[in-house]
C-alpha cells in the first residue's frame, strides 16, 4: 500500500462521526451527517471513491439491477442530470457516476484515502470510540458507522501451490486498474458465480484458450442488456419519484413486477408463456414470475426446468450442457444475469472442466492439476467470490463494552438488531449488515434507507441531549429469531450459498440477509415511532 501523508485530523482529532468505507454507503452517509451538522470523516483503504465499483474492474463487470434504479434518488437534480447509457451499466460508467456524486457534493475534502482501519475500540467511561488506522493514526468519535460493504473482502480458497503459479493471477474482486490484455494467452478461470458469468464471455473473445473450472453450475437468465433509449430514460425521469416509490414497495426494493399467482395454479401453456416472457424481458425480474417461486419446491422446480431446457437448447454439446445444468433451486443462490454466457461454451477455444467430480488438487507453475488430470494455462483468474456480509467487519478489531470483540460475540454467527446495530457496541452502526435486506435488495435503496435512519437517529439523540444508543440483547434476540423464521419459510436455506456463508470453510452456517424490504422499512419506522423501542438510550 502506498504511504500517504499522516492525516491532520488524526492523532487526537475529535469528531462526531467516523465512517469506514467510501462506496455508495459511505458517500451518502458523509453527505447526510454533514448536513445534520456533524463533523464526520470517511476512512477508505482504496485510493478513490466507489467501493465495489472501484475494486471490481474485471471485464464485463456491470450491475444486475437496472441503472435507472441502481442509483441514488436522494437528490432530484442528481437523478435528473445523470444520463445512463445502458440498461445495466458497466463498471466504468458506475464509477464515473460515483465520482460525479463525490464532486457534486464536495465529498473528497472529508475523505482520507489509502487509509485502512485496523481497530475500533469503545471507551465505556467516555462513551467514545477510538478508531485506529493501519498507519497508527487515531480518531476519537462519538459514532462509528461501518460502511465497509457486504461484498468487499475477497475469498481465495487455500489451493495448495497457488504461490508457485508462474503466470499472472487475478481476483475478479481486486482487479488491476490498468487494462489487462489476454490476447494470445491461455487463461484458466476458477469459479462460475455472478462475476465469472459476466467475465467469461469477454475473456473468451480475447484469449487463445479459456479453461473454465466449475464446481457448481448456476442458474442464469440473459440480462437482455442494451443501450438505454433516451426516450425511455426521459419517460422514466418524468415520473422518477413515483417509480422509485413503487420500486421500494417491492420485496427486493426494485421493480420486479411480481405475479401474484401460484405456478401450481397455472396451466402448462400459461406457465410457458409467463416463463418465456420473463426470459425475453431478462435478468432478475425472472424471480417474480410466480408468487411461490421462492417458497414452494414444486413451483420452483417448474421454473428450474424451464431454465434447464434453455441451457440444453443453447449449448450444442449435450455433455457440456449437462455439466452446466444446475440441479438446485432457482434463486436460493443469487440468480445470475448474463450476456452470452451459455453461448460461450459453443466456442472452440473454451473448455469446461467439472471440479465437483474431480476437485482441484493443486496449482502448478504452469496450470493446475485436478484429481483426474492436469491443465496448462498462462494466466489464472480467481472468480471465487467474497467472504460476504461479515468478512470485512470481522477483519477489523472491533471491541465494545468491556473490551468484548465482535468476533467473540459473533462466533456462532452474526447477531444484530435490524442489521444496523449489535448489542454491546453502543453508537456503532452497520450499513446493510446481516439481519437487514442487504444483498436481497436493490442495495442502493437499502443504503439510502439506512443512511436516513441513522442520520435521523443521531439528530434525535442530539436534540434530546442524549449521547448513547445501544440495542438491548432481548430486542436483538427477537430480531435474529424473526430473521430466521422468515428465511425458514422460504427455499433460501436449502442450498449452499454465500448468503449462508457456505463458500468460506469454517464460517457458521447462518442465513444472513432479511427477506422483505417493505416489511423491514415498516419495522424501522415503528421502532422510531415507539421511541427507539429495543434500544437503550442514555
Ligand atoms: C460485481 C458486483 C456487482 C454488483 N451489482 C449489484 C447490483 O446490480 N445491484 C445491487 O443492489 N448490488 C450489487 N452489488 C452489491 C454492491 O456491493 C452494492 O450494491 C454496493 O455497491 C455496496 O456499497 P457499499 O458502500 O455498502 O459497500 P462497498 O461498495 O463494498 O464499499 C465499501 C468500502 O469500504 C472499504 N473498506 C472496507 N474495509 C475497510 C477498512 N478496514 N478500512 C478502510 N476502508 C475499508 C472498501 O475498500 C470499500 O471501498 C454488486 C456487487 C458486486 C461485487
Amino acid at each position: 500500500m502506498p504511504t500517504a501523508k499522516r492525516d491532520s485530523v488524526a492523532s487526537g482529532g475529535r469528531l462526531d462521526a467516523v465512517v469506514v468505507g467510501a462506496g455508495f454507503a459511505g458517500m451518502y452517509l458523509l453527505h447526510r451527517l454533514r448536513r445534520a451538522g456533524l463533523s464526520a470523516r470517511v476512512l477508505e483503504q482504496g485510493s478513490g471513491v466507489g467501493g465495489t465499483w472501484f475494486w471490481n474492474r474485471y471485464p464485463g463487470a456491470r450491475c444486475d439491477v437496472e441503472s435507472m434504479e441502481y442509483s441514488f434518488k436522494f437528490d432530484e437534480a442528481l437523478q435528473q442530470e445523470w444520463v445512463w447509457s445502458e440498461r445495466y451499466s458497466e463498471q466504468p460508467e458506475i464509477l464515473r457516476y460515483l465520482n460525479h456524486v463525490a464532486d457534486r457534493f464536495d465529498l473528497r475534502r472529508d475523505i482520507s484515502f489509502e487509509t485502512r482501519v485496523a481497530k475500533a475500540h469503545f471507551d465505556d467511561a467516555k462513551s467514545r470510540w477510538t478508531v485506529t488506522t493501519e498507519r497508527g493514526d487515531a480518531y476519537s468519535a462519538q459514532y462509528v458507522v461501518m460502511a465497509t460493504g457486504c461484498l468487499s473482502s475477497t475469498n481465495t480458497p487455500k489451493f495448495p501451490g497457488l504461490d508457485s503459479f508462474a503466470g499472472r493471477v487475478f481476483h475478479t474482486g481486486k482487479w488491476p486498474h490498468e487494462p489487462v490484455d489476454f490476447t494470445g494467452r491461455r487463461v484458466g478461470i476458477i469459479g462460475t458465480g455472478s462475476s465469472a458469468i459476466q467475465t467469461i464471455p469477454i475473456v473468451a473473445e480475447q484469449a487463445r484458450h479459456l479453461t473454465v473450472f466449475q464446481r457448481t453450475p448456476n442458474f442464469s437468465v440473459p440480462a437482455q442488456n442494451g443501450p438505454l433509449d433516451p426516450k425511455v430514460q426521459a419517460r422514466i425521469k418524468a415520473r422518477y419519484g413515483e417509480l422509485r416509490r413503487l420500486g421500494s414497495q417491492m420485496p427486493f426494493g426494485f421493480d420486479v413486477q411480481f405475479n401474484e399467482k401460484s405456478a401450481l395454479d397455472a396451466t402448462p401453456a400459461e406457465r410457458r408463456a409467463e416463463f418465456e416472457q420473463r426470459w425475453a424481458h431478462g435478468g432478475l425480474p425472472f424471480l417474480g414470475c410466480y408468487s411461490d417461486l421462492l417458497y414452494d419446491k414444486a413451483a420452483n422446480e417448474l421454473a428450474a426446468d424451464f431454465i434447464r431446457e434453455k441451457i440444453r437448447e443453447i449449448v450444442k454439446d449435450p455433455k457440456v450442457a449437462a455439466l452446466l445444468t444446475p440441479d438446485s433451486v432457482v434463486g436460493c443462490k443469487r440468480l445470475c444475469s448474463d450476456t452470452g454466457y451459455f453461448e460461450t461454451f459453443n466456442r472452440s477455444n473454451v473448455t469446461l472442466v467439472d471440479v465437483r467430480s474431480a476437485p482441484i488438487a493443486e496449482i502448478l507453475p504452469r496450470g493446475l492439476r485436478t484429481e483426474r488430470q492436469s491443465y496448462e494455462f498462462d494466466d489464472l483468474i480467481l472468480a471465487t467470490g467474497f467472504d460476504a456480509m461479515t468478512g470485512t467487519l470481522l477483519r477489523i478489531d472491533i471491541r465494545g463494552v468491556g473490551g468484548a470483540t465482535l468476533g467473540e460475540r459473533w462466533a456462532e454467527g452474526p447477531k444484530t438488531y435490524l442489521g444496523l446495530t449489535t448489542a454491546g457496541f453502543p453508537n456503532l452502526f452497520m450499513m446493510t449488515g446481516p439481519g437487514s435486506p442487504s444483498v436481497l435488495s436493490n442495495m442502493v435503496v437499502s443504503i439510502e434507507q439506512h443512511v436516513e435512519w441513522i442520520a435521523e437517529c443521531v439528530a434525535n439523540l442530539r436534540a434530546r441531549g442524549l449521547e448513547r444508543i445501544e440495542a438491548t440483547p432481548e430486542a436483538q434476540a427477537a430480531w435474529v429469531e424473526h430473521v430466521n423464521e422468515v428465511a425458514d419459510s422460504t427455499l433460501y436455506p436449502r442450498c449452499n450459498s454465500w448468503y449462508l456463508g457456505s463458500n468460506v470453510p469454517g464460517k457458521p452456517r447462518v442465513f444472513m440477509p432479511y427477506l422483505g424490504f417493505p416489511a423491514y422499512v415498516e419495522k424501522c419506522k415503528q421502532v422510531v415511532a415507539d421511541g427507539y423501542q429495543g434500544f437503550r438510550l442514555a
